[in-house]
């Protein structure tokens, strides 16, 4: 039997296959690193914030070197309706002190420093260069990739799949059998405007190299999903992501729904005077954990929005920090399968364990219930407006008639929203049961 090529090839070069292959390539793996595009972060769209702290085990010291636009020092929740806004802002100065909590970057920065890691590690890194399918044995066993060169096909003991939402190499490797991936994803889009650094400082009373992430809910006209509005240095990172299958139903189009959000009067004195830059969209899975394919086939793995390890549920919008994570294990499980010389699906099983046992799979096990509430009707459509107006009903003075009390504004605002208390109830308990 001829020799593969590579002991692990890893496509995408995202921050799961940059992660992967660093980790293979570290543990002295022979590592291809394949992207489609002509430099890694080329093809690549995301909102705008890491939670870096996963890069702890990995690159010890990451925020002397990574490419930061910005610290998040303040983490605010918005909830909108048409006229009314309610916000939770969060501001810890500790957050701009290392080890930090949380970056603003631009994505083509950030994928370059990921894919430059691994191939200071070892790896070699293919670019311009689409995986088209999967070379099997004649048990079935994965041994490779099939690519659109003329030079052609890459050999290996392991394949990593970090191709990304849809994955076309899990799906033919049959680990998405039986799963709608369609129902179970979001489009996201997303403005970067050009705003002078000062302007932004003082619009969002920002200091220095601090910044904020906000996330807003209550913006998409009820189809399910969310918007967020991210600082950079110099510009802002403004968007919506919305299901797939709502979307297609409402026939409105995305670009209404930022220009909306845009509009919004909570929201237009934030983005005034500002000049877009780009336009850009891009799918991602929002179902999280009961959507996820099985993980290990003989001879493959899958990794990051590949395998639906996102978190994109209305006010939340994480994905890097799931995909690096992931990755780190798959190139890790890899190598050392690779090194057993068992690089079967048995071989390969402790891919899962380590995830099992990482904050991967914990927080998606945690969450699991979080994508069905915060996308559910009540959430979407009733929500956003029972809690504005309760917070308007608390706030206003209305002498000469006496203040009304919590629990009556409560039962009326519901009451006017159609919303019954035991539903409200129920909700706020699995809410408690998620986070608890
Ligand atoms: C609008 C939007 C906003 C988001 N905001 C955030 C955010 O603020 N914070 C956050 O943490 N997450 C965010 N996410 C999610 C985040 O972008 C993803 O979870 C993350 O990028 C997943 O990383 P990945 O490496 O798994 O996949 P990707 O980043 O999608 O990388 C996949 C790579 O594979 C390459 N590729 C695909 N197919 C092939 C092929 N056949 N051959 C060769 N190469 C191939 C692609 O070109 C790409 O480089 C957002 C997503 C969107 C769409």
């Amino acid at each position: 039997m001829t020799e593969p090529m590579f002991d692990v090839v890893v496509v995408g070069a995202g921050p799961a296959g940059s992660a992967a292959a660093l980790a293979a390539a570290r543990a002295g793996r022979s590592v291809a690193l394949l992207e489609r595009g002509p430099h890694p972060g080329s093809k690549n769209v995301y909102g705008g914030v890491v939670y870096g702290r996963v890069l702890d085990e990995l690159v010890p010291g990451w925020w002397e070197d990574m490419p930061v636009q910005r610290w998040v020092t303040r983490r605010s929740t918005m909830v909108m309706t048409e006229e009314q806004a309610v916000t939770v802002d969060v501001r810890s100065q500790a957050w701009g002190r290392p080890p930090y909590n949380g970056a603003t970057a631009l994505r083509a920065d950030l994928d370059a420093w990921l894919a430059g890691l691994a191939e200071e590690a070892g790896a070699v890194l293919v670019t311009s260069t689409v995986a088209t399918g999967l070379l099997r044995d004649a048990r079935g066993a994965v041994t490779g990739v099939r690519t659109d060169r003329p030079d052609g096909d890459l050999t290996a003991r392991v394949v990593i799949a970090c191709d990304g939402v849809n994955s076309f190499l899990a799906k033919e490797a049959g680990l998405f059998s039986g799963r709608d991936t369609a129902r179970h994803t979001s489009l996201g889009v997303k403005e970067t405007l050009a705003l002078p650094r000062e302007v932004i400082e003082e619009r969002f009373a920002l200091r220095g190299r601090d910044g904020l992430d906000l996330e807003i809910l209550g913006c998409t006209r009820g189809i399910p999903g969310g918007g967020f509005l991210y600082t950079n240095l110099d510009s802002l990172s403004v968007g919506v992501v919305v299901g797939l299958k709502g979307l297609a139903d409402s026939g409105v189009r995305p670009e209404e729904l930022l220009a909306g959000l845009k509009a919004h009067p909570a929201v237009e004195p934030l983005v005034r005077g500002a000049e877009l830059k780009e336009y850009s969209a891009h799918l991602l899975p929002e179902g999280g954990h009961d959507t996820m394919p099985e993980l290990v086939g003989d001879g493959i793995l899958v990794a990051g929005d590949a395998a639906a390890m996102c978190l994109a549920a209305g006010v939340w919008l994480e994905g890097v920090n799931f995909a690096l994570g992931a990755g780190m294990y798959a190139g890790r499980a890899a190598a050392a399968a690779v090194g057993r010389g068992d690089t079967s699906r048995k071989g390969l099983a402790p891919y899962r364990r380590m995830l099992e046992d990482s904050f991967v799979l914990a927080d998606h096990r945690k969450l699991r219930r979080v994508p069905g509430l915060v996308f559910s009707e009540r959430t979407q459509r009733r929500y956003p407006g029972l809690l504005c107006d309760l917070a308007e009903g608390f706030f206003q003075v209305d002498n000469p008639r006496p203040k009304p009390g919590l629990g009556r504004l409560l039962r009326r605002t519901a009451s006017a929203h159609g919303v019954r208390l035991r539903h409200l109830m129920s909700d706020a308990l699995t809410g408690w049961r998620s986070f608890g």
